[in-house]
């Protein structure tokens, strides 16, 4: 019965290696090369040595013939095993070359040059190690440089591309575009339908983009739901748009995704060479900026890259800058809003709002450091000071006898996100000795919406120690009927955008007056903000809503007059 070949082969192996094994462990000749000469020597000498030993020995030759004869064949012997030695170092050349190849490309990365012309074994060797590193170094470019999933090129190989696109375009005097293309609501995928889901989206969106490109385009996943574009040889800006028309129509065309449709949506930034930018190097930063301002714009449209945009990228390096070690440094202040029962007319609440007062440039809006401080991270440090001074004001309250209250604070979506949440607001309650009781956390629609289960575990342990928690700013993000009724709220806050214009506009009376039906039917309060009118207050109050916020009864204040205004109300009503 014959063996399997493998089996055979590695025998021949084995028993091949054992002279190498015994002679890779000679101390000396250190090198292969040594090794191999020092056997070539041996092999020379020995039987050459032992002739010429047996031959003077046994020889009837006089004393000085017998040295001459060892001299000749001394020599004879240096000669042949110095041209021997020689000759075998030379043909050692391959084996060497190849060892030194392979590890110029293991420490440097350095491709082998070597010969493939020769067909034997040492020839081979050389052809099959140059075949087999070119082939795996061109494996490795491929895998570093494509995204998995959608098989078009990564970041990286985007950025290589365009700094070529910049050298050829300054050569040529060529224009060209970068398109940096964002799915809308693509989160809602990953939590409605599951992360594989989520994947199915972004190579069917991978193949759209294919199918929109012309010859003249580059096309790459930057990451997450995030695709670029360049398009090269733009003869004018129209050209762009007519493509990031035909983009976004092509969104517009509903995704299947676990047998449901879903019609999401794109939004893309644009950003022009050399209009926008003649050295090239923040091109892509441009694109993305000029996204961001498409998002906020409201999302479905494309955006070119404006010199505004740029300056607000600026401010917000800056500020970004300026808020590491703010807390410490105490620039930040909390501002207080009151909350009015609209049936009691008893200030039942007051929204903690923080304030940065930075020493060049003043006080700076929450609207404007806090996404900034979200980015970092840095609202984990700042949530924290909020918490507590919030927690320590309304403390102070109390004990000097004022009107009982809770305190809203908000919450951000990365402090949300903390797994000691809980613990830490725990300790901070117990630090400061206010009652849970008193503290509301506000959270948005979309920080609760993005895992919804995780959401839930979060808000019950919150809840189970007697935290009150509300949903802010509802209505602007969307929330699922069935989640809601899950998550154990205390209040929805109808957005500031439906009390605007309610009084004027039917649509947001009539959503208005949805919301604060919807929160009845749940079971939950409702707190409107924004009120700056009395026809608003008026039709909340018709309407039912419970609390209202807003710069009709206070802007927010500093806790001194924020005190008095709790005072002055409370003795009013008395009265
Ligand atoms: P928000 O939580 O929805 O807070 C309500 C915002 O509406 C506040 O803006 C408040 O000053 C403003 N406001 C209240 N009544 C009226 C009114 O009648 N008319 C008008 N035009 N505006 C009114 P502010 O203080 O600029 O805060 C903006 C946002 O910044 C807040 O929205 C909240 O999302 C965030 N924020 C503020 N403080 C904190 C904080 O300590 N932590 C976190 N994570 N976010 C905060
Ligand atoms: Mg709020
Ligand atoms: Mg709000």
């Amino acid at each position: 019965m014959t063996k399997p070949e493998k089996n055979q082969n590695s025998v021949i192996e084995a028993s091949s290696l054992q002279l190498y094994t015994t002679l890779a462990n000679w101390r000396w000749p250190r090198t292969y090369r040594g090794k191999i000469m020092f056997v070539a020597f041996l092999g020379t000498h020995i039987p050459l040595l032992s002739l010429l030993a047996m031959a003077i020995l046994h020889s009837t030759l006089p004393r000085e013939g017998k040295i001459q004869v060892l001299l000749i064949a001394l020599t004879a012997t240096l000669v042949g095993t110095a041209t021997t030695l020689f000759l075998l170092n030379r043909l050692l050349a391959p084996v060497l070359l190849t060892a030194q190849s392979l590890r110029g490309y293991l420490n440097d990365k350095k491709r082998p040059s070597l010969p493939t012309i020769y067909s034997d074994e040492a020839g081979a060797l050389m052809a099959d190690t140059m075949q087999t590193v070119s082939q795996l170094d061109d494996m490795i470019d491929y895998l570093s440089g494509y995204d998995a999933l959608t098989g078009l090129s990564n970041r990286e190989r985007f950025k290589e591309q365009l700094a070529q696109t910049v050298t050829k375009a300054q050569r040529q005097n060529n224009n060209f575009a970068v398109m940096v293309i964002d799915i809308d609501g693509f989160s809602f995928i990953n939590t409605a339908f599951g992360h594989s889901a989520g994947d199915q989206v972004l190579s069917e969106v991978a193949k759209r983009l294919g199918g929109c490109a012309r010859e003249c385009n580059f096309l790459a996943r930057l990451g997450g739901d995030q695709f670029a574009l360049l398009h090269l040889d733009v003869v004018s800006p129209e050209d762009v748009v007519t493509q990031a028309q035909h983009i976004l129509a092509e969104f517009k065309r509903p995704f299947v995704v676990k047998e449901k449709e879903w019609r999401g949506g794109a939004s893309i930034g644009i950003a022009l060479f050399p209009d926008n930018d003649s050295e090239g190097t923040h091109l892509l930063e441009h694109a993305e900026s000029a996204l961001r301002a498409a998002k906020e714009g409201g999302r479905g449209n494309y955006q070119f890259f404006a010199v505004e945009n740029n300056e607000k990228l600026q401010y917000r390096l800056a500020l970004g800058n300026d808020l590491y070690g703010a807390v410490e440094r105490n620039e930040f202040v909390l501002h207080y809003q009151p909350q009015v029962d609209s049936v009691t007319g008893l200030i039942g609440g007051v929204e903690a709002l923080v304030r940065w007062n930075h020493p060049q440039r003043g006080f700076i809006s929450p609207g404007d450091f806090i996404p900034i401080a979200e980015a970092t991270g840095l609202i984990v440090p700042l949530g924290e000071w909020v918490l507590r001074t919030a927690c320590t004001q309304n403390k102070a309250w109390q004990d000097a006898g004022l009107p009982p209250c809770v305190m809203a604070v908000n919450l951000s979506a990365r402090q949300f996100c903390q797994p000691d949440l809980v613990e830490k607001v725990v300790s901070i309650l117990k630090e400061t000795g206010l009652s849970p009781e008193y503290l509301e956390l506000e959270v948005t629609e979309s920080m609760v919406m993005d895992d919804v289960e995780s959401s839930i575990a979060v808000l019950q342990k919150l809840h189970s120690h007697g935290i009150e928690l509300s949903l802010d700013d509802f209505g602007t993000g969307y929330s699922s009927l069935s989640y809601l009724k899950r998550f154990p709220l205390h209040a929805l806050k109808i957005d500031r955008s439906f009390v605007r214009d309610l009084t004027e506009d039917a649509n947001d009376a009539v959503i208005t007056a949805s919301i604060i039906a919807l929160a009845k039917s749940l079971g939950l309060s409702v707190i409107a903000e924004g009120v700056e009118t009395q026809e608003q207050s008026d039709y909340l109050q018709d309407h039912g809503c419970h609390k209202l916020q807003g710069f009709l009864f206070s802007r927010p204040v500093e806790a001194n007059q924020c005190a008095r205004y709790i005072q002055e109300h409370a003795l009013q009503l008395a009265a």
